[in-house]
């Protein structure tokens, strides 16, 4: 039997007004088991008309006030936190090691954070000498618009809306279509935790209907978009329209780059998580490209080839599965796709390429979207696996000589979202920093993500830091005054 999700606008759960639906697939067996409202523009309209109506209200609620019911918030998600983690799990496959020990109470977390920095939204006296006085004001924009992918969720939509809200203003989401059950279950904590009715809504659907909806309504002020580059790009040309504010967290092909001083041991876990177990490489940051310098490239592709010999693929639900299968079948196409072109391409395979019931042992789940660790060598970044994010547990294994060569090939990318470095040469890793052009780099560790940090890609991978005191600006408005002392 499948599980019906609804919308949530105006504090009610609505289907679409189309009667449309869109269903949701477990991608560990590639049955269905849920489904979703396909919204278009007039549940878009719907839920920004719920919003604009909420606004006033909100935008009036004092600061401290916000950030109590951000709080009430945070208290009933770490409450439901098992339930939403499961659900989660068995929508996109990722696995409950991430949903329920990391992105349920890390977004909790992250809306603890957010509610702190409610009251502490000030602006500045500009001195201008004479009898003119200027000042500043951060002010909320209205209603905002937030459009999500399907990789992470519940930790994004957490995110986002509690930054949103304690900024003052209303909110609508269109998360994705692929995976969003998460999201709809855990909308029913909002009026429970004390919010008004309409300051949060979320409305499923696709892109080229509820997501074009949402960037071309005019009552929307401010669209915060997180997904693919080339989606960025074609929300960008369509804004353009209207010109609304609009914030970007894009896709990257970051490098990870092992120095032959490194602690080999530190820097093969690193890899591994950092493009298989975390989230079967379906992660904005996921180190798609290791760069290994030469005189240790044997050794340590053979250890990446021991620790991926040791993940176990397997239910996401099963605490003790090491990754989960790809979250959807357009995406399971789209890596399969890269793995049978790799070769042809330029890039020789070193382990893994084993798919679908072939990489799993659990028969139970022969259906499911699965493919193992896999890691291609290439010369350089001319194969297209070396270019393009692939999004799944596939990498790419190249060998550098010197250090300048290693920037050289890590910077070679339009993306620049993150990169890392491991070794133990103190000037090294300083160098390192200066370096690798990317909003992150990670020295020693890799795949860091923690709401205090700010958090946001250089290059084509977007255009703001979220997270951290200043990621609150994105959802604030700068106005400023002039007054007339003479
Ligand atoms: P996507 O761009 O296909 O879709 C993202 C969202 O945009 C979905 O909700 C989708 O329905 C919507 N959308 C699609 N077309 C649209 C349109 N024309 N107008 C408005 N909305 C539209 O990306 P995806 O495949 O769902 O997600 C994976 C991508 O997200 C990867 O590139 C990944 O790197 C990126 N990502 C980035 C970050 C970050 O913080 N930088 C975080 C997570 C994921």
């Amino acid at each position: 039997m499948t599980t019906e999700y609804l919308n949530h606008i105006s504090g009610e759960f609505r289907p679409a007004r189309s009667a449309r639906w869109i269903d949701s697939t477990d991608p560990a067996t590639g049955e269905v088991w849920a489904r979703v409202p396909a919204s278009g523009a007039e549940d878009v309209d719907d839920a920004v008309a719920a919003a604009a109506a909420a606004f006033p209200a909100w935008r009036a609620t004092p600061p401290l006030r916000r950030a109590a019911l951000l709080r009430a918030w945070s208290e009933a998600v770490l409450a439901r936190s098992a339930e939403l983690a499961g659900i989660e799990s068995r929508d996109n496959g990722r696995v409950l090691r991430e949903t329920r020990d990391a992105d349920v109470p890390g977004g909790a977390l992250h809306i603890q954070y957010n509610a702190s920095l409610a009251d502490k939204i000030t602006g500045d006296t500009v001195h201008l000498g004479g009898t003119a006085l200027a000042s500043t004001y951060y002010e909320p924009f209205g209603v905002v618009g937030v459009v999500i992918p399907w990789n992470a969720p519940l930790a994004m939509f957490f995110a986002k809306v509690s930054g949103a809200l304690a900024a003052g203003n209303a909110v609508v989401v269109k998360p994705a279509e692929q995976a969003c059950c998460s999201i709809l279950a855990a909308c029913e904590l909002f009026e429970r935790a004390g919010f008004p009715p309409g300051l949060v809504n979320v409305v499923s659907g696709t892109g080229p209907e509820a997501g074009e909806a949402l960037v071309d309504h005019p009552g929307v002020a401010k669209l915060h978009f997180t997904g693919s580059t080339a989606t960025g790009r074609r929300v960008t040309e369509r804004s353009a329209a209207n010109l609304k504010n609009l914030s970007l967290e894009l896709g990257g092909k970051s490098p990870d780059i092992v120095f032959d001083d490194a602690d080999l041991d530190a820097a093969a876990a690193g890899a591994a998580a950092g493009i298989y177990t975390g989230g079967a490489g379906q992660a904005c940051v996921a180190g798609s490209r290791i760069l290994i310098q030469d005189t240790i490239f044997e050794e340590f592709t053979e250890r990446l080839r021991e620790r991926a010999a040791a993940i176990r693929l397997g239910d996401p639900r099963d605490p003790d599965t090491g990754m989960g299968p790809i979250a959807f079948a357009g995406q399971y196409r789209k890596v399969l796709s890269y793995l049978e072109s790799a070769p042809a391409d330029g890039a020789e395979p070193l382990f893994g390429g084993r798919t679908g019931a072939a990489a799993v042992a659990d028969p139970a789940l022969a259906g499911g979207y699965w493919v193992e660790p896999t890691l291609f060598t290439a010369a350089d970044n001319r194969p297209a696996v070396c270019r393009e994010e692939v999004f799944g547990p596939v990498a790419v294994a190249i060998p550098f000589g010197s250090e300048e060569e290693a920037y050289a090939l890590a910077n070679e990318t339009d993306y620049g979202l993150a990169g890392g470095a491991w070794t133990r040469d103190l000037n090294r890793a300083h160098r390192a920093i200066a370096a690798i052009e990317a909003g992150t780099v990670w020295i020693n560790t890799f795949r860091r993500i923690h709401w205090a940090v700010p958090f946001g890609g250089h290059k084509q991978s977007g255009n703001l830091p979220a997270n951290g005191v200043d990621g609150l600006r994105e959802w604030l408005n700068l106005k400023a005054a002039w007054i007339e002392l003479g």
